[in-house]
């Protein structure tokens, strides 16, 4: 079966967002990524996986066979390292059945460890069809072509790249019982498309960059916000708590500011390859103001200055690493939630200076 358009779109988007990552354009990865979910790829690919041979009417005989088959194999079902990295290159990292281009094995993971909420990838029952289609439809694997549980030999003559949804589809049918034509009868392509393998194995940046990006707080649009107000203090009052989802809401629609959610919710601004966290809110109602600046601390200054004036009683005043914002709402001196919101206005207006005024701007295509 042919692989929609969107296969191509969709490889074609995950090449611009690899390049984005080594160039550390966190916004322009997160969007492009978010543009290759297509969803009718995840439909496509949902299909050709269902099991071809039980469309066609064939038997499973090769469940049965598969037991006795492996006591006759000594050695590898698959290859490795070296022998797999070369069959990948070998057919341009491009399904030899359909020809689609594929994504090296090892390269979602990263990007889900870097976007967990735009390169989803949830297990269990239900969650393939959350996951993000362009990872779901062109995952690469090496394929037996003469079915391994059929006595097929795992010398590289016989193991091709192939997509997922080829690789699934397949399952443990021979090639002829398919009614498809042999793949190693048609020359692989092969060009510039690396499976976005350059990601895993970096040899263009030095050494250590995609390790460095994973110390980056996750990178989410998608916050559960509302699950996180829910849990919040008690005796925060609703009507804190609903211009709380205003402000935050508002803020997450600028241009490079992200807010991660874990026990505190953050709000950072992403520039220059770091991460920098303004505001660090609890859900007991303290705000840290900054809660991490990673060094730029004369940046962070007229931001905190126009924050402590438009708060009654707030201090603002230096330490060695960084500019504070203090009120008396609290007992360590914070300010509190209710006096964040009720500054809502230069909040906003001073942290989308801040995004737009950054140390070094991110280059936007
Ligand atoms: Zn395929």
């Amino acid at each position: 079966m042919e692989p929609p358009v969107e296969a191509d779109q969709a490889a074609s988007l995950l090449d611009a967002a690899a390049d984005a990552v080594l160039n550390e354009q966190m916004v322009k990865a997160a969007d492009l990524l978010l543009q290759a979910d297509i969803r009718t790829l995840h439909a496509y690919a949902a299909f050709v996986m269902l099991p071809t041979a039980e469309l066609l009417g064939f038997k499973k005989h090769a469940r049965q066979a598969r037991h006795e088959v492996h006591l006759q194999h000594p050695g590898l079902r698959m290859p490795t390292g070296v022998d797999a990295e070369a069959i990948f290159k070998r057919d341009g990292f491009r399904c030899r059945y359909c020809s689609c281009r594929v994504v090296r094995p090892g390269v979602r993971s990263l990007l889900t460890a870097l976007f967990p909420d735009i390169v989803r990838w949830p297990s269990g029952k239900g969650g393939d069809r959350a996951k993000h289609a362009a990872f779901y439809a062109l995952n690469g694997v090496l394929d037996h072509i003469q079915p391994y549980a059929r006595g097929g030999d795992s010398s590289t003559e016989n193991i091709v790249t192939a997509c997922w949804p080829c690789n699934f589809g397949k399952e443990d049918h021979t090639i002829e019982e398919l009614c498809l034509s042999d793949p190693r009868l048609r020359t692989p392509v092969v060009d510039d498309w690396d499976g976005l393998a350059r990601l895993v194995r970096n040899r263009r940046k030095p050494a250590g960059t995609v390790a460095k990006l994973q110390t980056f707080p996750q990178w989410s649009t998608r916050p559960d916000i509302e699950g996180w107000l829910t849990s919040m203090n008690s005796e925060t009052s609703l009507g804190v708590i609903e211009a709380l989802r205003d402000l935050l809401v508002s803020l997450r629609k600028l241009s490079s500011v992200s807010l991660s959610i874990g026990q505190n919710l953050t709000v950072n601004i992403v520039c220059g390859g770091k991460s920098l966290g303004v505001l660090g809110i609890s859900l007991a109602g303290d705000v840290d103001v900054p809660w991490l600046i990673s060094g730029e601390k004369d940046w962070f200054k007229p931001f905190a200055k126009t924050l402590a004036d438009a708060v009654p009683e707030a201090i603002f005043y230096e330490t060695p690493r960084m500019w504070r914002v203090d009120g008396c709402g609290t007992a360590r001196g914070q300010i509190t939630v209710d006096e964040l919101v009720g500054a809502a206005a230069v909040v906003l207006a001073g942290v989308e200076q801040l995004a737009g005024k950054q140390t070094r701007p991110l280059r936007q295509p």
